[in-house]
């Protein structure tokens, strides 16, 4: 198999989405913040591609300014060439303002940059000896001492990650394996992976270590037997929709993007009203269930306190019964089984098991083993009873209970 990073991620995210893209060969369309994010990348590869030459910070920005007027995106909702919203320029202007302040080169820089948007490959071999090829790009590969370089990634992201986080990020794993590959040579706990949080101008770096890789390379290749054996790709929605080109193809948001005509928005016009409905039911059932319960257990209350089996109202009756529960001294009963060997035969403790076992042992055994059973505990139920869901028969012992609540008081319960 052959795939890309950002392709097997698509798959953790969302198998559908993945399917649309690798399946049904579709392209995504980008929302704003793609757009800005993959023009940000533009920017810095146009100011690191001068190296060892830097521009000013001016001419940084003039350049930005510049390639921002050809600026455009398909808009997804009106499906039309748009330009991004003027909060992105200003935002591109301070990112990379604070970028260079931070990075600023002044003539003199202790690094070398070595590459940028660099494409490597991954060969992976399975369990079946079946090779998989993974590919990646990383932004900017730097030497930065005699023995040492740092693999650093660009990102426009709106939150800034925990270091946990980004020691646990499936992209570094993947340039571990893509500089070792590329460089068999190089001493991995030698390189730094660098995520570049710009919006933040943020740098996270982290370290791997040798044995990593194995670990790394075992779960590349779980993902990938994993998308191998799936035959349906199936949509999971999740907060990352939000950010989702397919939005318009998706099972999920169907309803919302599908079939705009007249006819269609009636329709869900009118579903919209029965989903309301339905919510409105839901509150009203869950507010009699609170009601039902109330009086539930103040009847129960009322039974006890009284110690009173059955009540009576017009349209039915209350009756508070006791189940009693049998259990065994399972200590003992092993005792006696294990000499026959027939306590292995329960193997888990179970009554229904222990009846079969029962009777086939002998009489003296059994007589000792019913010997050790006792009443664990007594369970009161109080169940109400509608006279119109009793037989004919059945409502006769109430017929004449006309003259409204009618107490009957019964035995006392056993209680354990
Ligand atoms: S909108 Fe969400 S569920 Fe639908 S394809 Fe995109 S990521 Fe998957």
């Amino acid at each position: 198999m052959r795939i890309s990073h950002s392709l097997l991620e698509t798959y953790k995210q969302c198998p559908y989405k993945y399917k649309l893209l690798v399946i049904d060969k579709l392209q995504e369309p980008k929302n704003q913040d793609a757009v800005f994010g993959s023009f940000i990348h533009l920017i810095l590869h146009w100011f690191y591609n001068n190296h060892p030459k830097f521009m000013s910070l001016e001419e940084l920005l003039a350049y930005y300014e510049q390639k921002w007027d050809d600026l455009r995106y398909i808009d997804f909702f009106t499906k039309k060439e748009t330009k991004l919203d003027d909060r992105y320029f200003q935002d591109g202007k301070l990112i990379l303002t604070n970028f260079y302040n931070t990075n600023k080169p002044n003539g003199f820089c202790d690094y070398a940059v070595l590459d940028l948007e660099k494409r490597f490959e991954v060969v992976l071999q399975d369990k079946k000896n079946e090779l998989h090829i993974l590919s990646g790009i990383i932004d900017r590969i730097d030497k930065i001492d005699d023995k040492g370089y740092e693999l650093i990634d660009y990102k426009t992201n709106k939150s800034l990650p925990s270091l946990a986080e980004v020691t646990r990020n499936p992209q570094l794993n993947l340039y571990a394996l893509g500089i070792k590959q590329m460089w068999p040579y190089i001493d991995i706990s030698q390189v730094k992976f660098s995520l570049y949080f710009l919006k933040f101008n943020e740098k996270i770096t982290i370290n791997k270590k040798e044995e990593d890789l194995k670990k790394v390379k075992d779960s590349l290749l779980k993902d990938i037997e994993k998308i191998q054996k799936t035959k349906e790709f199936n949509p999971k929605p999740s907060p990352l929709c939000n950010w989702c080109g397919f939005k318009d193809r998706c099972p999920v948001f169907k309803e919302k993007y599908q079939n705009n005509d007249i006819n269609n928005i009636k329709n869900q016009e009118e579903i919209a009203k029965l989903i309301d409905q339905y919510f409105d039911l839901e509150d009203q059932k869950r507010g009699l269930e609170r009601q039902i319960k109330g009086l539930k257990s103040e009847i129960d209350a009322y039974c006890q306190a009284n110690n009173i089996s059955r009540v009576y109202g017009k349209q039915g009756y209350f009756t508070r019964e006791s189940l009693d529960e049998e259990t065994y001294d399972w200590i003992k009963v092993r005792e006696l089984l294990r000499p026959l060997k027939k306590w292995n035969k329960l193997l888990t403790v179970q009554k229904e098991k222990l009846d079969e076992v029962l009777k086939e042992i002998p009489e003296d055994i059994r007589i000792e083993i019913e010997r050790t059973k006792t009443t664990k505990k007594t369970t009161k139920i109080i169940q109400a009873t509608h006279y119109k869901d009793l037989s004919p028969f059945q409502n006769g012992d109430v017929k004449d209970n006309k003259e409204g609540l009618k107490l009957e008081a019964e035995d006392s319960l056993l209680e354990a």
